[in-house]
This record gives C-alpha cells, sequence and structure tokens, in this order.
C-alpha cells in the first residue's frame, strides 16, 4: 500500500526557554515540565507508525523545534531507541538536532555525539548584539562562537548555522560583517534565510507602529548576491535557494523534502507527506500527549490504506488527499529550489510525463524570458531566476493544478 521508498522522519521538540519575537512556529516557552511525557508519546507515535507502514526504512532523523537542545541526552538517547526499536534504521543514518546557542555545552555536545547525533544546526541568526536583541534571540554572538568551538571540542565535524538576513535597520555592511564572522567559524552548512514577518508576532507589531524600520526587499536581494558571492569565493556549494554546503554536507534530511519524498513527521503540529496524502497532527503539547497516550492500545495490527490507518489516528488533526496533478506541480515547485534544479528524467519516470508537456507553454515562455534553463538532464532556474522565484513558481502554477 505505501510506497518502499526511504523515510525521512522529523521530531518535533516544541519548547523553547522563551519566544523570539519574530517567531510563529509551533512552540511554547515555560511547558518543559511535559518533557517526559512528550517524550513517552513520541514513543508511542514512533511504534503505531512503525506497525501502520510495515516499517520502512528509516533514511534520515531530525529533531527540530522549537529547541530540540532543551532535551536532555537520555531523552535524545531513549527517543532514538524508541525510533531504532521501530524502525530499521541504517547505520550511517545522518541524525541532525537543531540547536539553540544558549542551551549547549562541550559535554552536552559530546553526549549527544555518544548516542549518535551525528549534525547539529546551530541558530546563530546574527553576530551582532542590536540584531539579537532585536530578534529576541536571548542569546549573545560570543554564545554563538563559543557553541561552535563546543561542538569543535566535543568531536561535531557535521555543523550547520543558521543566519538571518533582511533586518530592520541592517545595511549591507552589516551583513558582510555577519558573512565574514559565519566563514571564520568554518562551518560545513550554511542556511541563510530572509526574514519573513509573520503575522501576529511582536516584530511584527514593531513595524506596523514605526518602532522599526521596514526592510528593504531590494537591499535584501543585493544580501542575497553578496551572500552567493561571498560563500563561492569560500568553497560552499549553493545547492538549493536558501542553503550552502562544502561538498558532500548537504542536509539529507531537507534534500528529501526538495525531492518531494515521502516524510513522516512525529510530535505536536508535525506535519507528514506519506501515501498520498498529508497531513498533521494536533499543535498543543498537552493534546498531543493525551492523545497519543490514548492510543497506545490500539495500534494496528497491520498496514492498510492511508485515509483508514488515519481514522484510528486521534492525534491527526488536519488530513488532504494529494491529486496526482498536485503532487506533479509540486514536485516541480520543490525541485526548481534546488541549484542543481529538478532531474527531468526521475521526473518522467515518476509522472509519466515530461515537465515541458505538463506545463504547456510555461516552460518555454521562462526560458525565453532567462528565468528557467536546461543543463545536465536537469530543469532549473536561472541565476536570474533564482532572484524571481515567486514569478517563475505564479507562472507554472497559472498553468493549471
Ligand atoms: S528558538 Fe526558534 S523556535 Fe524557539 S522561539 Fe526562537 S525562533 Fe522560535
Amino acid at each position: 500500500m505505501m510506497s518502499d521508498a526511504p523515510l525521512a522522519l522529523y521530531i518535533h521538540i516544541p519548547f523553547c526557554r522563551t519566544r523570539c519575537r519574530y517567531c510563529d512556529f509551533n512552540t511554547y516557552a515555560g511547558s518543559q515540565g511535559l518533557v517526559p511525557a512528550y517524550c513517552g508519546a513520541l514513543a508511542q507515535e514512533a511504534r503505531f507508525w512503525a506497525a501502520a507502514l510495515g516499517t520502512p526504512e528509516v533514511a534520515t532523523i531530525y529533531f527540530g523545534g522549537g529547541t530540540p537542545s532543551l532535551l536532555p541526552v537520555p531523552e535524545v538517547q531513549g527517543l532514538l531507541g524508541a525510533v531504532r526499536d521501530a524502525f530499521p534504521v541504517a547505520p550511517a543514518t545522518e541524525i541532525s538536532l537543531e540547536a539553540n546557542p544558549g542551551t549547549v555545552d562541550e559535554g552536552y555536545l559530546a553526549g549527544l555525539r555518544a548516542v549518535g547525533v551525528n549534525r547539529l544546526s546551530l541558530g546563530v541568526q546574527s553576530f551582532q548584539g542590536r540584531f539579537l536583541r532585536l530578534l529576541g534571540r536571548g542569546h549573545s554572538a560570543a554564545q554563538a562562537r563559543e557553541a561552535v568551538a563546543a561542538a569543535r571540542r566535543a568531536g561535531g565535524d557535521n555543523l550547520g548555522l543558521d543566519l538571518i538576513y533582511g533586518l530592520p535597520g541592517q545595511s549591507l555592511g552589516d551583513w558582510r560583517a555577519d558573512l565574514g564572522a559565519v566563514l571564520a567559524l568554518g562551518p560545513e552548512h550554511l542556511s541563510l534565510y530572509a526574514l519573513e514577518v509573520a503575522e501576529g508576532t511582536p516584530l511584527a507589531a514593531d513595524l506596523a507602529q514605526g518602532r522599526l524600520p521596514a526592510p528593504d526587499p531590494d537591499l535584501a536581494a543585493d544580501m542575497y548576491l553578496l551572500a552567493e558571492e561571498s560563500l563561492a569565493q569560500a568553497g560552499y556549494l549553493h545547492y538549493e535557494l536558501s542553503n550552502w554546503a562544502r561538498p558532500g554536507r548537504e542536509c539529507r534530511h531537507n534534500l528529501a523534502y526538495w525531492r518531494n519524498g515521502p516524510y513522516l513527521g512525529l510530535g505536536a503540529g508535525a506535519h507528514s507527506w506519506l501515501g498520498g496524502m498529508r497531513f498533521a497532527n494536533v499543535s498543543r503539547p498537552e493534546d498531543y500527549i493525551r492523545l497519543a497516550h490514548a492510543l497506545a492500545e490500539a495500534r494496528p495490527a497491520r498496514p492498510g490504506a492511508m485515509a483508514a490507518l488515519l481514522a484510528v489516528a486521534p492525534w491527526v488533526a488536519e488530513r488532504e488527499t494529494i491529486s496526482a496533478r498536485l503532487e506533479l506541480v509540486e514536485t516541480v515547485m520543490m525541485g526548481l529550489r534546488l541549484v542543481a534544479g529538478l532531474g527531468l528524467e526521475a521526473f518522467r519516470e515518476r509522472f509519466g510525463v515530461g515537465v515541458a508537456a505538463a506545463f504547456p507553454g510555461a516552460v518555454e515562455e521562462l526560458g525565453a524570458q532567462g528565468l528557467l534553463e536546461t543543463a545536465q538532464g536537469h530543469l532549473r532556474l536561472t541565476p536570474r531566476g533564482r532572484l524571481l522565484g515567486n514569478q517563475v513558481f505564479s507562472r507554472l502554477l497559472s498553468s493549471g493544478l
């Protein structure tokens, strides 16, 4: 019933010490007392899905949040043990964990490595105190540098750092300084995100009430170009619109998303894409714990159709059947985020049609405008197309879902 493709497994940890001013993720401050019960519920959910799906192989594991580095090492070990008991997990599986610089030290990071975490993603966001305060990050630039040094001393050899650009009041010179600072730390991976102002956040209120200058999208585009240039000079491979890596250090878990492969999300608010359906769990950790524990006795005896499985998974709050056409469109949208582009042969094998035929007129038109190109068996955005990605995506969508 399910595809045999290996699974990308996401584990959501919805706890943070404090809430950053720009954040609209599903995360809660002051709820850490729930951690033991929450981890128990995650283990239940892992067992449910292993039985339901016929124990597919897990190719990657990613602890995201929230702040997964708030989990004590024994809890991470327990969760990995539960996953390994439930699913076949290859020894070389990429196991990533997102960490907040203010929450880690060498002993903790060595402990994570000892229990199998082999990739760390550190949310640095900026190296300048005024921007860290503006974002409400709750850690300093010195703590970020110390976290990187601690990760190295603990033996970490696959370290990703995240930065945000396009901040209110941030100049091109400020951004150049951040790029210099991050490159000096020599991470294996870099994720650079343009600030998105999410409605309802304190940052959105600051901007709406004029307490902060509005971000300038043209300046953000210049910052993106500067990053592309600086990181290329430093030997990083630009492999996805917002992601760069040393060759061979691309994030394999996220590559599964961009290839529109199957993924299973465990935990409060986690999303999954499996068996022709996309679905999401209840958001509040308390509800998730109650509902996942309630299912302890009702695990499916054997795999079945996804809609039937979801009917006995009361912690799943939203579900949507994805039509073949929508899957095709989403595969193109995600695949074009990769700098190498969308593999044309793999696409034809998966959908039984070529990309150009699937979007009549649009691919040719975008090619003539210099926004899309074909190279080495892939359809990809040109450098100009990367800056005008939204225009490309809306033209493709206008040729019909
Ligand atoms: S640490 Fe991350 S998830 Fe937590 S509040 Fe800040 S931005 Fe949101």
